[in-house]
């Protein structure tokens, strides 16, 4: 019987499209099960953490790693997988990631935010590619070579994975940063998300900058709009932005100037301006209102002096002589227990520096010089409790995509994190000294 041309075609289609789905179907790698975590749609306002944390068990079982997942709050669990240390009497060490991630708008997106496909040069595309599946994956990918390899740590490992830092972390990190749980783990070293590097130097993190936000509110006798009188509310309002202006500028000029890096001043940014009479059409034009209000989002890094900084907003921005009030709400703290900034050392007298520095160089990588992070992330809670933390995420030559529309990471760079990752756990996971002393 003569085969027709058109169906000798939709045959050898139907062979090849078959031979390529069960090779995909198949395949087993670190790259395709990167891609696993990635399907996940664990973006906010309504992460799935299940699916994800059943995928990470199976993971940890094929590895050999015990698991505990912990909910301090119903329906935000923490997974913690531990690889056992010769020297339980050593401190361990954790490797932190988070399974939530921030929301994609999938439309402005080149390929679906969920579907981590992977183009021909190598580009895997999915939400939480960088921030923070990869490193989420990687540590796993490490351990799995190292263990494979005979290594045995001499301390503890612990990996967690933990909900809700895209939103604070206040049912995640910070509820298990202050249980007993977390106690027990009896921790000397933690490591947790960085940032990608567009350059060829590895980004390490030793600090965040603590949030405040101020309201200033200002009071004075209403008037009518022709009226020139001294101490409207708006008038001494706009008194006190101009200070802050000036105050702002000052602290970016350092910036400017190449003296400081964005991350190492005090920002103040106005958030909202608020005053005037309100109308059916707007405003009253001829009225000048009794009440006026200025929001501000403040950031310190750990050197700050917060002391001072009340002081200047007490008697410069907000003072009560010009009838103003003033309301600064912490969002974190500047300093530990023992009144330390909260930040990690990153000289000779820390020598988990020293190991980890010594890690990547045993790599052929190089690190760029230690940051403070301009945002903040879950580190927060384990510096205040005066554990020593790095935030690190090996991505090099890798544009910063983090919350950004199609973010990224090539399966290159995402290879490479794995081969830093084994030098980084097993010299870590190797240090015989004491430690106890540091932050
Ligand atoms: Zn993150």
């Amino acid at each position: 019987m003569a085969v027709s041309p058109l169906l000798w075609t939709l045959f050898l289609f139907s062979v090849i499209f078959s031979i390529q789905s069960y090779s995909e179907e198949e395949e087993d790698t670190p790259i395709t099960r990167f891609q696993q975590y990635l399907r996940f749609n664990t973006a906010h306002p309504n992460p799935n953490y299940t699916a994800p944390i059943s995928f990470l068990l199976d993971q940890a079982r094929s590895i050999g790693l015990t698991s505990r997942t912990i909910e301090f709050v119903h329906g935000k669990p923490v997974l913690l997988l531990t690889w056992l240390g010769s020297n339980l009497n050593l401190p361990s060490i954790l490797f932190n990631s988070h399974l939530d991630s921030v929301p994609a708008e999938s439309e402005k997106w080149i390929h679906p935010p969920f579907s981590a496909q992977r183009t021909v040069d190598g580009h895997i595309y999915a939400r939480g590619a960088q921030d923070d599946k990869c490193i989420g994956v990687q540590y796993l990918e490490a351990i799995r070579n190292l263990k494979s390899r005979g290594f045995v740590p001499l301390r503890t490992i612990h990996i967690s994975y933990v909900p809700e830092e895209e939103i604070g972390g206040f049912d995640g990190m910070m509820k298990f940063a202050a249980s007993l749980e977390f106690r027990e783990l009896n921790l000397g070293f933690v490591m947790d998300e960085g940032q990608a590097s567009p350059g060829d130097e590895f980004r390490v993190f030793y600090a965040e900058r603590t949030p405040w936000h101020l309201v200033i509110r200002a009071e004075g006798i209403p008037g009518h709009g022709a009226k020139l009188y001294d101490n409207s509310a708006m008038e001494n309002l706009m008194k006190s932005v101009e200070l802050i202006s000036k105050f702002r500028e000052t602290q970016f000029d350092l910036v400017k100037a190449g003296k400081a890096a964005n991350s190492e001043v005090i920002s103040v940014n106005p958030a909202y301006l608020k005053a005037g009479t309100p109308s059916t059409t707007g405003f009253v034009m001829n009225m000048q209102p009794s009440e006026a209000e200025v929001g501000y989002d403040i950031r310190l890094p750990p050197m700050a002096d917060p002391v001072a900084m009340k002081k200047r907003i007490a008697e410069e921005w907000a003072p009560s002589i010009r009838n103003m009030t003033y309301t600064i709400e912490e969002k974190g703290k500047l300093a530990d227990q023992l009144g330390r900034p909260i930040m990690t050392l990153t000289n000779g007298s820390n020598p988990w520096w020293s190991i980890f520095k010594q890690a990547i160089e045993a790599t052929g990588g190089k690190l760029a010089k230690p940051e403070i992070l301009i945002s903040s992330t879950d580190s927060r809670f384990i510096r205040t409790l005066g554990i020593p933390v790095l935030g690190f995420s090996p991505m090099i030559n890798t544009p910063i995509l983090v919350h950004d529309h199609n973010e990224f990471l090539k399966d290159t760079v995402f290879m490479k994190g794995i081969g830093v990752y084994e030098s980084v756990i097993s010299a870590l996971s190797s240090f015989e000294g004491i430690s106890d002393q540091v932050i």
